[in-house]
């Protein structure tokens, strides 16, 4: 029983957590307080190790955003700057009430399932993991050796995007390839955005009245990274990232899905290299490859102004969401709810309206008055006739972070 979810039980003395999320230039961090999930402060220090290190500071308790342009060197640096701006606000990270720090680390491969309190050998576990995450792990590792020099005493809690997808069954999980080769390289489909599909996917059962076991349901995480999951009571069955986070939807700047002959193709017939191959599905194809830009408002924008471009973006876009849609809807055999969530799936009304046209024969449909309606909460968007739920679930990887590093923290008090 997690420590706040026994009522006979006095919750631990320290109830905040700071939640933390290292990019290879930048540091996003939210302080919570657990003992109601609210924010205390959020920020961001971006273009760390430049000139023009941006530091944008917001304490949520009262108080004006403060933001300051100055050199950052490093993580080392930038974590202090932040622990400078808690203090300021009176939420110093010395104070007796942080209960843990809470890390995003990408990629914990098959070995972490869940949350785990970091010692050296999950640093080591974690290092072992940067062949299949070279852009992501090595960040991760830097924040987090940064925070634990600052804070050696406190428990450190690694949190992984992948951990969530790990429950897939291995027909789901396993690529078509020779085993051998595969296992020597640790190739198979890992997943990401395992912390907000674990979220939405309960937040959803929630929202239906349900137990999250008794509640199979589709997630649409639509970010500028995207990616589907099928959920069945409760736990991954399928996702659409795989070994990296470039294969399944279209997303703001990758591919997802496409022949892998088309990779050999561009280095024997188009003379290029791996690194501009790997540069142009990750960072100049989907949305802005396709029209040249990645933000769904412009696209709308530019459709609505006739744009044919912007138009074949879209509905490529669309397409390949459907796809999923149906071969989730297959993989699950029944299906609850489809829940979309992040910056496009929580904002863009068409992209939710033409995703779920034409799927009235898999019970599924979009009210037009409830899809305009924005907000944040969640909330349903099909017809009450409906018999799947199509609902719009705000995403908050944060905060199940922080809930997931503190109901571990609070375990280990036992
Ligand atoms: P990530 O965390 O993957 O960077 P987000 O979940 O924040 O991305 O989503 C960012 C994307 O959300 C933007 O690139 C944009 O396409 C889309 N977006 C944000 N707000 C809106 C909006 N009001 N209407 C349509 N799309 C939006």
């Amino acid at each position: 029983m997690d420590a706040w979810g026994d009522p006979h039980r006095s919750a631990p003395l320290a109830s905040r957590i700071l939640v933390l999320n290292s990019g290879s230039s930048s540091v996003k961090y939210q302080l919570l307080d657990m003992r109601d999930s609210t924010r205390l402060a959020v920020g961001l220090v971006e273009r760390i190790g430049e000139e023009t290190s941006r530091l944008k500071h917001t304490p949520l308790t009262g108080g004006e955003s403060r933001e300051q342009i100055a050199p950052i060197a490093d993580h080392d640096a930038a974590l202090k700057a932040v622990a400078e701006e808690l203090a300021q606000d009176g939420l110093g990270l010395d104070s007796p009430e942080l209960a843990a720090i809470g890390h995003r680390v990408v990629h914990g491969g098959m070995h972490f399932t869940d949350p785990i309190v970091i010692d050296d050998a999950v640093l080591a576990e974690i290092k072992r993991l940067i062949p299949v995450a070279p852009l992501h792990n090595p960040a991760n590792l830097t924040g987090i050796r940064t925070a634990m020099a600052l804070r050696p005493d406190l428990p450190q809690v690694a949190v992984f995007d992948t951990a969530f997808h790990t429950t897939m069954p291995e027909s789901a999980a396993r690529y078509a390839i020779d085993v051998k080769t595969a296992d020597e390289h640790r190739i198979r489909r890992y997943g990401f955005h395992g912390t907000s599909h674990a979220y939405v996917s309960r937040e959803t059962a929630k929202l239906l009245g349900k137990a999250p076991e008794d509640v199979n349901v589709i997630v649409l995480h639509l970010g500028n990274g995207a990616s589907a999951s099928a959920v069945q009571g409760g736990r991954c069955v399928d996702t659409s990232m795989g070994l990296t986070p470039l294969e399944g939807l279209v997303m703001g700047t990758r591919s997802g899905d496409m022949d892998p002959a088309v990779i050999f193709h561009l280095m024997r017939v188009g003379g290029m290299s791996t690194d501009e191959i790997d540069t142009l599905l990750n960072k100049k194809s989907g949305l802005i490859g396709l029209c040249g830009d990645n933000d769904m408002r412009e696209i709308r924008r530019r459709i609505d102004e006739g744009d044919e471009q912007a138009r074949l973006a879209f509905d490529i876009y669309i397409h390949r969401l459907k796809k999923y849609i149906g071969a989730y809807y297959a993989v699950l055999g029944r299906v609850d709810a489809i829940a979309f969530t992040a910056g496009v799936g929580e904002n863009a009304a068409p992209v939710r309206e033409a995703a779920i046209a034409g799927l009235e024969g898999l019970g599924l449909a979009v009210d037009s008055d409830l899809n305009a309606v924005r907000g944040d909460e969640s909330r349903l968007i099909s017809p009450r006739s409906a018999r799947v739920a199509v609902a719009v679930v705000p995403t908050d990887e944060e905060l199940e972070i922080a809930t997931q590093t503190y109901a571990l923290v609070g375990k280990s008090d036992d």
